[in-house]
């Protein structure tokens, strides 16, 4: 037998060779079969486990160091500081998408003028955008649409746990096709799969577990976005804005194409935290406004790539 200490610093060291933060993989995972935060573990390292704890401990770590992603096996990620229920029906929420949320909250600062917005969130998957938003600005409301009654189900949980259940419409169907009765929007906002196919095998063991349907996005990792955005324009007020997560080099392709389908509107690319060019932008114009791109900055993204 060991103590939680003990436990956690093995675990810890097994999880180095797979793992790029082995020791708070192991806290995390101590966490959940405890059922305490992770503050009253480092309190009671000298405290014996008690066997059943330590097995089931000992199965995750084992889990964990055969690349299962942390989340799946607490059932819970962490996105812009509220806890997601997730399971291996949807992606994991990335810190990198908090970059798309941060920028959508802006706009809807700029754009809500007191008014109540409107935002539409496709492909929601844990639902980690809608619900964030829905909870970050009270007076939106938010549709979002996912392809997998599965991940409905668990993005209607989320919403829930949050408190925002009533002001986050969930519709089943493709891309933005069920949300097209609730048009027009003020921002769509969407995070479709963008990895190249010939790229999954590259990616992380993780996201080996995770649906590839919400990783691949085809030979050029646009296919989806392709098919998304002709339809974009027709969903969106004058003036609205659409926010679209990607990375390079694919996202100079998608805001080639969103420029082919907003003609006149004002396209940028937007660059994380991290350095990497990860949103694309399109800001559309009021009738009769002139165009904003002289005061915005488009960053290329290929410096970042
Ligand atoms: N950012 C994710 C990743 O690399 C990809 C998410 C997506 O395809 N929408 O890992």
């Amino acid at each position: 037998m060991a103590t939680i200490a003990e436990a956690i610093a093995s675990a810890s060291e097994r999880l180095s060779g797979s793992s790029d933060s082995p020791l708070l993989d192991a806290q995390l995972l101590m966490s959940h079969v405890l059922k305490r935060e992770r503050p009253w573990l480092l309190a009671h390292g000298d405290a014996e486990l008690p066997r059943s704890e330590y097995e089931h401990f000992r199965r995750l770590a084992k889990r964990r160091g055969e690349g299962v992603p942390v989340a799946y096996l607490i059932q819970s990620a962490g996105f812009y500081g509220r806890e997601f229920t997730v399971h291996s029906g949807v992606l994991v929420p990335r810190p990198e998408t908090e970059h798309l949320v941060e920028r959508a909250l802006a706009e809807i600062d700029r754009l809500a003028a007191g008014d109540a917005l409107r935002v539409l969130d496709i492909g929601t998957g844990s639902g980690a955008i809608a619900v964030t938003v829905a909870c970050e600005r009270p007076s939106v409301s938010v549709v979002a649409t996912d392809r997998s009654s599965d991940a409905l189900q668990l993005a209607r949980t989320n919403a829930v746990r949050h408190g925002v259940a009533e002001r986050v419409t969930l519709l089943a169907g493709e891309l933005h096709e069920a949300a097209a009765v609730h048009a027009p929007f003020d921002l769509v906002l969407a995070n479709l799969p963008y990895v190249p196919t010939g790229d999954l095998p590259q990616m992380p063991e993780s996201a080996a577990y995770e649906p590839r349907l919400a990783l691949d996005g085809g030979s050029d990792g646009l296919a989806l976005y392709r098919r998304l955005l002709p339809a974009l324009p027709n969903m969106l007020r004058a003036g609205g804005v659409v926010l679209m997560e990607a990375a390079p080099p694919t996202i100079d392709g998608l805001a080639a194409l969103a420029r082919d389908a907003f003609a006149g509107a004002d396209v940028e690319i937007v660059v994380d935290y991290g350095g990497r060019a990860r949103v694309v932008c399109v800001l559309t114009r009021e009738p009769g406004s002139a165009s904003r791109s002289s005061t915005t900055q488009s960053e290329p993204s290929s410096s970042h790539a």
